[in-house]
Formats: structure tokens, sequence, C-alpha cells
């Protein structure tokens, strides 16, 4: 028997993977209004390095895609614009569009407060202004459980949550997408990259490529 690593056919498999779920996407999208406002302008400044995924992240999103393909059966996802801005909840049933799922499969631990997820929140809250609801779902698959010990394989834990959202949160979470949407907006027409709005946690060492590839000074301007 003679075994070989075949690197060459995973890289065709990853290749596939990335020229799939990787694309540049065209048009402005709630997700690059969600987490600091710099990495949307860089990504389509410098596609190049944008594009620059790791294995690892290609995997990661991967199997976060696969769950998603199979919790909802495949449903194709339904991109909607309001505002100039697109949306593509991960579910929206068929027959009744009140029924709005979003589906994150992650590292982050069961353990964790799941008010802290800002951004799946604000996330929810633009799909619920986009479909006129207040209720939205969200299937959390903790791909580490608790990171409690290997040994003990309570892993992965499914949590399963229901938001019922104010229609005055939804509206000031519109609100600020559109402020952020103007700030990129000018940065594009400026050539000059926007504010770092963001979260501490999007911007620490080696956490953003675009800090490990020295394109973005985090305390400038
Ligand atoms: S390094 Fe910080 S400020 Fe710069 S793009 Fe990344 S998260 Fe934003």
């Amino acid at each position: 028997m003679k075994i070989i690593s075949d690197d060459l056919y995973k890289a065709k498999i990853i290749g596939q993977i990335k020229s799939r779920d990787f694309g540049d996407r065209e048009g402005l999208h709630f997700s690059d209004l969600n987490y600091c406002l710099r990495k949307a302008y860089f990504r389509k400044k410098y596609p190049d390095i944008g594009g620059n995924i790791s294995e690892q992240t290609i995997l990661k999103f991967s199997i976060g895609l696969t769950l998603e393909k199979w919790i909802t059966g495949d449903y194709e996802q339904k991109e909607v614009e309001v505002d100039g801005i697109l949306l593509t909840p991960d579910f929206v049933n068929p027959k009744d569009e009140d029924d709005l799922l979003e589906i994150k499969s992650t590292m982050l631990s069961s353990n964790k407060d799941i008010r802290e997820q800002t951004a799946w929140i604000r996330q929810m809250q633009a799909y619920c202004r986009a479909y006129s609801v207040t209720t939205y779902r969200l299937a959390v698959i903790h791909l580490m459980g608790g990171w409690n010990p290997i040994w003990t394989c309570e892993k992965p834990i499914f949590k399963m949550w229901r938001f019922d959202f104010d229609k005055e949160e939804i509206d000031a979470n519109w609100q600020d997408a559109l402020d952020k949407k103007r700030i990129l907006e000018d940065a594009f027409k400026e050539s000059q990259p926007p504010e770092p709005i963001k979260e501490a946690w999007e911007c620490k060492k080696l956490y953003c490529i675009w800090d490990t590839t020295g394109v973005c000074d985090p305390n400038s301007r």
C-alpha cells in the first residue's frame, strides 16, 4: 500500500469552495455596515488582499454554510434591498414571511451571554426592518460547546433563541446603518478610509487582516 498526502487535490477543493462562496460581492451589504467600517472600505479598495482568505477561515465558513443548508433544507437565500442596502437572511419560510431564522455556527462558548453578541443582534434587527416584523429566531451551534475539557464530549451544543424586539430599537438600528452607509460613501468619494467605527474585539492585534498586512493603522484619524 502506498499513501501520499494529496495536497494538489486538497488545493483544488479549497479553490472550489473559495470561488463558489467567497467571490467579490457587488453592492453594499448590511454586513459591510455591521463591522468596522474600514474593513468594508479596504475590502473594496484592495480586493487582492481582502480575497486572500486563510484556509482555516474558508473551512470555518464552509461548516457554517453546510449547517445552514442542512437545517433549512437547502432553501435559496433571499436577498432584499432596502434604502440601497442589501440584506440576506439565512432563512425565510417560503410559506410564511414572518418566520425568519438566522443560523450561526461558532467557536464561541455556549456559556457566553447571548446579549453580548451585538453584531448578531444588529443583523437580526436589520432583517426585521426589511421584513416588517419584530420577532426573529436565532439558531446557534456552539461547535466547542462550553469549551469543557475535550474528553467530556459535550460538544457541539445547539441553542435556539427567539428575539422580540421593540419597533423603536429596530428603527434606531436602521438609522445607525444609514448613517454608516453615508460615512462609507463619503469615504469612497474622498478616497480616504472612514472613521474606524468598530467594536474593541475586532481590532485586537493580529486579529484583523488590515492590521496584520499593515494597510490600516487603527490609531490613525
Ligand atoms: S485594524 Fe481595526 S480599525 Fe483597522 S480595519 Fe481592522 S478593525 Fe478596523
